[in-house]
């Protein structure tokens, strides 16, 4: 995001400009301070991928940690350098209130807590960065929504992608035309599901199986390339649930979304196999992304040959997380709402109860 000045000249993002003596343009180092962020859940993603990403940001800094576990809490907090003070567990988590280091809570927990810990953030007065998916109903993601707006707090759900550079050139090369009318969208997501304890595979926890965790990349895909909104879904589920990992959620489900342009989706969402695709057919040529949304070594091919990949210009970030996080860092700051707020996160689980229940009931389902 740019703007000009009265005097035409370009500000970057959350800048404030003065003027020198001699009235030329003085650049303020943008914003003063990093806002402090709280993680909440030293697991994979809060500890393994999160955390260290704090380095890469340049309005974002690591304040607090949320841990049932103290001791890894003081070995993490020891070497992120974030104050005994400022550890918490999920007990005194409400006295972040007092703490005013603390900007923003990230929720990195299991997908049943993420609404209690978002709307106890928002009550403490803090703003929230909650992971996808947004929550196990939607009833929980509007009660979110609505415990944010009552504090005036901002939430953005952890869609990395919309700050990943391969998806953001895909989508603009898409829009731009560069393969005529897109006609149909097709995306696979899975990865092999292990251990049959994970809480990712109790419904109670998740919400649900594949789709929940891994086929919503598929699906808010769908909704991002194609710049459009379901109208109906169509969904079919294949479970083993002799396959002791699958008593409690689906394995494979696969869902066609209809787009009032006419542009099909076809999507397959899975726990059973590893695949990582996107593909946008045009009637005019292809764009295929594969994989297309993981950590690193995302590939992109524009047209029919697949000898050449697209190297994409870079993102708004050093990494699709630092953009993340520096994103609701800056819709702080200049009081603007982020690109995936919670109502992109309730559009999402909203769309994912529409394809369980198509799945169930066998029909097609209409989206209102
Ligand atoms: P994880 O199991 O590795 O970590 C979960 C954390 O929650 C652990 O620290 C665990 O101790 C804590 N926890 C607290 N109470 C718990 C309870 N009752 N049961 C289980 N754990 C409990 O999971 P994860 O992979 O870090 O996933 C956390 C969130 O991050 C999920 O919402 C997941 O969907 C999301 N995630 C997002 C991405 C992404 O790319 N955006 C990637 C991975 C995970």
């Amino acid at each position: 995001m740019i703007d000009l000045n009265r005097r035409g000249v370009v500000l970057a993002a959350g800048s404030a400009i003065t003027l020198s003596a001699a009235g030329l343009p003085v650049m303020a180092a943008t914003p003063d301070r990093k806002l402090g962020y709280a993680i909440v859940g030293l697991g994979g993603y809060g500890l393994g991928i999160i955390i260290p990403q704090f380095k890469n940001c340049q309005h974002s800094k690591l304040v607090a940690l949320v841990s049932g576990d103290p001791v890894k809490a003081r070995r993490v907090a020891a070497e992120y350098g974030v104050p005994e003070r400022s550890i918490y567990d999920y007990k005194n988590f409400d006295s972040i209130k007092d703490n005013p280091d603390i900007d923003v809570v990230y929720v990195c927990l299991p997908v049943s807590m993420h609404a209690e810990y978002t709307i106890r953030a928002a009550a403490a007065g803090k703003h929230v960065m909650c992971e996808k998916p947004m929550a196990v109903s939607s009833a929980e993601c509007e009660a979110m929504i609505a415990a944010c707006k009552k504090a005036g707090k901002k939430l953005m759900i952890g869609y990395r992608c919309h700050f990943e550079p391969y998806n953001l050139e895909a989508r603009r090369r898409a829009r731009a035309g560069e393969i005529g009318k897109l006609r149909y969208f097709r995306s696979e997501h899975g990865f092999t599901a292990g251990n049959p304890n994970s809480w990712r595979l109790k419904k109670a926890m998740s919400g649900g199986g594949s789709l929940m965790d891994i086929g919503i990349y598929a699906l808010n895909a769908a909704r991002y390339m194609t710049a459009e909104e379901p109208v109906s879904v169509y969904a079919k589920e294949t479970t083993d649930r002799n396959d002791p990992r699958f008593r409690e959620v689906e394995d494979m489900i696969e869902f066609q979304l209809e787009f009032p342009s006419g542009v099909i989706a076809s999507c397959m969402s899975m726990y059973s196999a590893n695949q990582n695709h996107i593909l946008l057919m045009g009637d005019k040529g292809r764009i295929d992304l594969e994989p297309g949304t993981r950590y690193d070594g995302n590939k992109l091919w524009v047209g029919q040959d697949r000898s050449t990949p697209v190297n994409p210009p870079p993102g708004p970030g050093a990494t699709q997380w630092s953009g993340q996080l520096d994103h609701l860092s800056l819709c702080v700051i200049n009081n603007k709402e982020p690109i995936v707020p919670g109502e992109e996160g309730l559009r999402d689980i909203r769309i994912i109860e529409a394809i369980y229940r198509s799945a169930r009931e066998q029909k097609r389902i209409a989206l209102t």
